[in-house]
């Protein structure tokens, strides 16, 4: 028995595919869902997304979303996701270190918006050079279908 798993971020299908579970970072906590899952929205703050199928498991870092779940699928809606696997190290570490200038020249209780806009952006590239140290296999999947 299997769950349909749909990861879409704002410009283009991140995954589809058939699997056994999916675990997302929910903003009160991470949840694991199996198939037959009750209905349910929920937002996903930074994160990890995991979905495992036949024992293979394929890691997504998700930089906040909403996730629908159905008892059939689960699709997620993220701002932006990407593979493990498909991380881009030497731009991840470019990102972070324009966040961080960027941030240092910031005042706090000036601009509030750019400095929220460099925090974030400070987040995702630690979010993605964290994952892909501790979850890159080295085996690359590409979009399943
Ligand atoms: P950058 O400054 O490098 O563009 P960013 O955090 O501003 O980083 P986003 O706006 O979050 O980038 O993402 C834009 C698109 O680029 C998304 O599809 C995202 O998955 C992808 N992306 C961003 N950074 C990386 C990376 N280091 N490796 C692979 N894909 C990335």
């Amino acid at each position: 028995m299997s769950i349909r798993c749909e990861i879409v971020s704002q410009d283009r299908m991140v995954y589809q595919g058939d699997v056994d579970i999916v675990v997302l970072p929910g903003t009160d906590g991470e949840m694991g869902i199996l198939p037959h899952h009750a209905p349910l929205l929920t937002t996903l703050k930074f994160g990890l997304i995991k979905v495992r199928a036949k024992s293979e498991e394929q890691v997504f870092t998700v930089a906040g979303g909403v996730a629908e779940v159905q008892p059939d699928i689960v699709t997620v809606l993220a701002d932006a996701a990407e593979n493990v696997e498909e991380i881009d190290i030497a731009r991840a570490e470019a990102a972070r270190q324009n966040a961080e200038a960027a941030l240092s020249k910031l005042d706090r209780a000036g601009d509030v918006d750019a400095y929220l806009s460099v925090e974030a952006a400070l987040r995702r590239s630690a979010l993605r050079l964290d994952a892909a140290k501790r979850f890159r296999t080295g085996k690359r999947h590409v979009n399943e279908e």
